[in-house]
């Protein structure tokens, strides 16, 4: 396909990461996330993995060069190795990243390897095993161990565990998963735990653990000095001297990420999100199935679209963990 003009918005930024949530249902329920009763999307309503190469394909045509599969649990949606393979072969795409809760990963970390993925961020919030089953009501802490060590096996470089730090509930884990990343030689970003969908197991702002507080629980131990990043993302990251880890810390709240924004959504709904705090977004969905079916005609009106939808890219979110969530749809829908 011939590429067209890039994808650039009403301030400037250009988009060229893409993260696309393959599917809304998970094997694990964190307390963060999702409420214990989830209800998912019936199967009509979420984007076949057809649909999905066709968008990837138009977003990779219009620039894009980094596109991250998540969800939900991207390794729970059938398939989802073989839509790997086609997206990692569109020409002109650097960069195929996946997000996943790991515990899938001792089985499928080789053949996502072999696919062409090229890295792997894995969310791990405790070492403790009853913690973590706790944090996420249904994970199995081996599992997602031996999931990494999987991954390492496959040869997968520059991993990346996630960690979300909730106050009272995990914060005394942040020196032991820095020690754990530092001994694995995996990178860690922390998060801060955003108001996104309505969640009634814990009060988001009482558990508010800032990036600051990290820090100065890691420093307590270990100097962390600033590392220049040109990702374009959310991160800030810093290194500890001697060791090859990168620690990084999405602060939504206390450090305001928007104005080097490069990014925007695809929900497994196949709404274009164009923000992760705002509701601004476009019906791909319907874009992809009203019309003639030929690919000529396809490609056209969602190229068409993707570029309207620049237009509608919000400067920057508000989040405030004081009032009700203005987000009501959770995490897990979004693509996170
Ligand atoms: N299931 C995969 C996983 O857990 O890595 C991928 C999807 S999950 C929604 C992606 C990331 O979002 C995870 O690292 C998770 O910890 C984070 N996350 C989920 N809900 C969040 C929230 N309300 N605030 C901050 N981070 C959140
Ligand atoms: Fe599932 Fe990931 Fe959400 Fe946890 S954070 S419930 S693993 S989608």
């Amino acid at each position: 396909m011939t590429r067209t003009a890039p994808l650039i918005d009403n301030f400037g930024r250009h988009v060229t990461y893409v993260r696309i949530s393959v599917t809304d249902r998970c094997d694990f329920r964190c307390v963060y996330c999702m409420s214990e009763d989830m209800v998912f999307l019936p199967k009509s309503q979420i984007l076949s993995l057809e649909e999905i190469e066709t968008l990837a394909r138009n977003l990779v045509a219009c620039g894009v060069t980094k596109i991250r599969l998540t969800g939900g649990e991207p390794l729970v949606r059938p398939g989802v190795v073989d839509l790997a393979k086609k997206l990692s072969a569109l020409p002109g795409l650097r960069e195929l990243c996946m997000t996943t809760n790991g515990s899938r990963l001792q089985d499928l970390a080789e053949p996502l390897k072999a696919a062409g993925v090229d890295r792997l961020n894995v969310s791990l919030d405790s070492l403790d095993e009853g913690r973590f089953h706790e944090l996420t009501r249904t994970g199995r802490l081996g599992k997602v161990m031996a999931g990494i060590e999987a991954a390492q096996r496959a040869g997968f470089q520059h991993t990346k565990l996630n960690a979300v730090v909730l106050r009272g509930r995990n914060d005394d884990e942040v020196r032991p998963l820095v020690d754990y990343a530092l001994a694995q030689g995996l990178d860690l970003s922390f998060i801060e735990e955003m108001p996104l969908g309505v969640i009634t197991e814990h009060d988001r702002a009482s558990a508010f653990f800032s990036s600051d507080d990290i820090r100065k629980v890691i420093r307590s131990r270990y100097a962390l000095e600033s590392v220049a990043d040109d990702t374009g993302g959310p991160s800030r990251y810093f290194q500890i001297p001697g060791h090859a880890s990168r620690i990084g810390f999405i602060s939504p709240h206390s450090h305001n990420f928007c104005g080097d924004c490069n990014r925007v959504r695809v929900t497994t709904e196949g709404r274009l999100l164009l923000c992760l705090g705002n509701e601004h977004s476009l019906d791909l969905r319907t874009i992809l199935r009203n019309g003639p079916s030929d690919q000529v005609s396809v490609d056209a009106r969602v190229q068409t679209a993707l570029h309207e939808a620049m237009l509608i890219k919000p400067e920057k979110h508000h989040f405030n963990l004081n009032d009700e969530p203005q987000i009501l749809r959770f995490m897990s829908a979004t693509g996170g």
